[in-house]
């Protein structure tokens, strides 16, 4: 009998996420089990039930997905589902509330196939939410000087704060409520990333265009109006007044490619977690393949115009 790869999808959200399920089942899963709504407690006895239902050599067919809007909750989620582990008794975990990890290191990868980022001043605006705050970590832990804004100066400082806990790198917290304080935030940026809710536009083209030390721009957000006014989602290193551009579907196209190879790797073995660092070596890894490919095709990234 051939043992069928069964993914139990933990959800810190009412409903468990459609997105996740789908990329799961076109990745290959044969069985997705979504559970919405699930606490740290419930986690680690669904997880101590998975361990136990298959012989260990088995238990490479058995893998958890932790998802959900909340990153508080989805890392909760994950420590329990981690307690449950006995030894060689357990299976492979990813987590990605909110798609965080593998959007952070498809936007990761794609500014470092531009150069490094080594003391490089990076603003990650509306950068509190889960993706902008992974985006923050992966940069501040390549050497760039990161601040990531927000309405709240507090709300800001609380996200700096997660990030020293989980990844002792120091991340600068900045408010930026309206234009002025978008201005305020990138005075002296070399590259700023908006990372802001789907479909709200954080950087008008008036600042970026005329900007003076700002060279790469990055837009999260693939929802009209996109985060960054005047560009193209479909941008792939866009050229436009002496700046590198990133839109939303390019880097979604990379985050997919991310995803699945990361659903393909928790069934290869069962003592993996994929968390920032191990998809940020991943998404490095692809994008690096698609460069080389591109460089022997002699298609770089696009010349300024
Ligand atoms: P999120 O948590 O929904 O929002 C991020 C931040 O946006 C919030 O913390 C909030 O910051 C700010 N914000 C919310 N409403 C706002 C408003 N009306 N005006 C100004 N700022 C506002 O976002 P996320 O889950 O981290 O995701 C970030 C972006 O990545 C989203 O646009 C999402 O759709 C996108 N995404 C893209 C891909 C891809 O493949 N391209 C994949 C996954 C996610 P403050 O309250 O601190 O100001």
């Amino acid at each position: 009998m051939s043992v069928r790869k069964f993914l139990l999808q933990l959800d810190s959200d009412e409903t468990a996420g459609v997105f996740d399920a789908v990329m799961a089942y076109d990745a290959g899963v044969d069985c997705v089990h979504p559970v919405g709504n699930v606490s740290p407690p419930e986690a680690q006895r669904m997880a101590r039930d998975l361990i136990f239902a298959r012989s260990r050599e088995d238990l490479s067919s058995l893998a958890i997905f932790v998802g959900g809007s909340d990153l508080t909750a989805g890392l909760e989620i994950l420590a329990a589902v981690q307690a449950a582990f006995c030894g060689p008794m357990r299976v492979a975990v990813m987590l990605d509330s909110n798609g965080c990890n593998t959007t952070a290191a498809a936007v990761v990868a794609k500014i470092l196939g531009v150069g490094p980022v080594g003391g490089q001043r990076v603003v990650v605006l509306a950068g509190t939410g889960p993706v902008g705050q992974r985006i923050a970590a992966l940069l501040a832990r390549e050497g760039a000087r990161v601040t990531i804004t927000s309405r709240q100066l507090t709300k800001a400082r609380r996200a700096t704060g997660s990030i020293k806990q989980r990844f002792a790198v120091p991340v600068g917290a900045a408010e930026a409520r309206d234009a002025e304080g978008v201005c305020r935030a990138l005075h002296g940026a070399d590259m700023v990333i908006t990372a802001g809710a789907p479909g709200v536009m954080l950087l008008p083209e008036v600042i970026w265009c005329e900007h003076p030390s700002i060279r790469l721009l990055a837009d999260a957000n693939a929802v009209p109006p996109l985060g960054i006014e005047g560009i193209d989602a479909s941008w792939e290193g866009e050229q436009r007044a002496g700046k590198t551009i990133f839109g939303a579907l390019a880097i979604g196209a990379l985050k997919k490619a991310v995803h699945y190879a990361c659903l393909a790797r928790l069934f290869e073995r069962n003592d993996l977690v994929l968390d920032a660092e191990e998809i940020h070596l991943l998404a490095q890894e692809i994008e690096g393949r698609r460069l080389k490919e591109r460089s022997h095709q002699g298609r770089g990234l696009c010349t300024p115009c």
